[in-house]
């Protein structure tokens, strides 16, 4: 007879690919639906690359987070023998006049034990020729930090689930009358409805569909996550240059100064991407039209030339838009879903999810298989009352 408990998880996303993985590597018996597929290109865990730091700021978990996340990346790439994490390094420019926020991430780095170095601007120009270091005053190097491979990772996740006896469906949840939803459609225990018919009755479920989480819970998430488009932007750089722009030669970088930019060099064959952190209008992770806005291509254009001038005429060669899955506080959501205690919420990654997916997983297995409780940073009550 059964006894293992049954735990469906909806999204196989970064947070519930991790999620599924590491419940069932913990001896519950879990079944894993995905719509479209494990980072596939609405998803927010899509793409080729994620930047993977420490560099936080002051008063959060996420630095932390991302020290375990580190170790079981490199966990899980030697027991796949697969190249995930490309430690090329991340340099992170600060401007003088307004640096608490990197102040504070150097403290916070030392204390979790990730490595960390702080650069003047001649050192970093020493290191990377290539940027014009203009009203950056100094920088934090992270040598053993760098950028995933995000959609490949995604994959990998799904394919360890299935080798170690997890069972996965591609499969929507289907999601009741919106007018009439009054999210309780797992009260009966009937199971949840899903897009070939069936149903699917588990003894906990975790919904980890991240930018789909407010239609799927409009009363307890609705706009409490919101999806914001974000264009990414993918330069062709020179076959002959001698100032090189790929991870060989240069770190992923991010810049704090004004608004905030990053970049990964090495994205494959793709390109020299650049993105613009800023937060983007809602968009409509199903239906949305993923075609950057000319607004945005000129003003990074701008950027580009400024910040990496040998790349001035450097071609657009791709471009990608995904979205943020944004809480008003930027701190993920962890939660029960109040009516239902065998319900789990995972979710508003809010740009910076994807990195913290292992440690994330296996928080996950501890809070639902040890039924405990999650910090108060991501739980729904913090938002009670706004
Ligand atoms: C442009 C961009 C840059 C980013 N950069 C970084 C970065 O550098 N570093 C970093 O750490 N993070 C970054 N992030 C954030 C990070 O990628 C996300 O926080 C993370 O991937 C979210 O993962 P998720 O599993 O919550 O959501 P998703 O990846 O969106 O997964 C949700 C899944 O749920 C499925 N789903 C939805 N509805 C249903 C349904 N009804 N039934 C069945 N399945 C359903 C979807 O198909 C999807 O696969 C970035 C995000 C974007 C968009």
């Amino acid at each position: 007879m059964e006894t293992r408990i049954h735990v469906a998880v909806v999204g196989a996303g970064a947070f519930g690919g991790w999620t599924a993985l590491r419940l069932l590597e913990r001896g519950a018996r879990v079944t894993l639906v995905d719509a479209w597929g494990p980072g596939n290109s609405r998803s927010s865990s899509g793409g080729e690359t994620r930047v993977m730091r420490g560099t936080y700021g002051p008063d959060q978990p996420y630095t932390v987070m991302a020290a375990r996340a580190l170790k079981l990346w490199a966990k899980y790439e030697r027991k796949w023998k697969r190249h995930l994490l490309h430690r090329s390094g991340v340099l992170w420019m600060a401007s003088g006049r307004d640096d608490a926020f990197e102040r504070a991430s150097v403290h916070m780095l030392a204390a979790a034990g990730i490595k960390c170095q702080e650069l003047s601007p001649r050192q970093m120009s020493k290191r990377c020729p290539q940027i014009n270091f203009e009203g950056i005053e100094w920088g934090i190097f992270e040598p053993e930090c760098g950028y995933l491979d995000s959609r490949a990772s995604c994959a990998a996740v799904v394919e360890a689930f299935l080798l170690a006896g997890g069972q996965y469906r591609q499969v929507a949840v289907i999601v009741p009358d919106q007018a009439s939803h009054d999210e309780n459609f797992l009260r009966n225990n009937r199971g949840i409805v899903l897009s070939d018919g069936s149903r699917l009755a588990a003894d906990r479920y975790v919904f980890a569909c991240g930018p789909w989480m407010g239609t799927l819970f409009p009363h307890t998430i609705g706009s409490l996550i919101r999806a914001t488009k974000q264009d990414v932007f993918f330069f062709g750089h020179g076959s002959r240059d001698s100032l090189k722009f790929t991870d060989a030669y240069l770190p992923v970088w991010a810049d704090h100064c004004g608004s905030f930019r990053y970049g990964i060099p090495g994205d494959g064959c793709r390109g020299f991407k650049v993105a613009d952190d800023t937060r983007g209008p809602d968009f409509d992770p199903t239906s949305g039209e993923r075609t950057v806005d000319p607004e945005t291509l000129s003003e990074i254009r701008e950027y580009v030339s400024f910040r990496f001038p040998a790349l001035r005429d450097a071609p657009v060669v791709e471009t990608r838009v995904c979205q943020y899955e944004q809480t008003p506080d930027n701190h993920f959501i962890i939660d029960r879903l109040p009516t239902n205690e065998n319900v789990w919420l995972i979710g508003g990654g809010s740009g910076h999810g994807f990195k913290h997916g292992p440690a994330i997983g296996e928080m996950m297995a501890d809070l639902i298989l040890k039924d405990r409780e999650p910090k108060a940073i991501w739980r729904l009550d913090r938002f009670k009352g706004n």
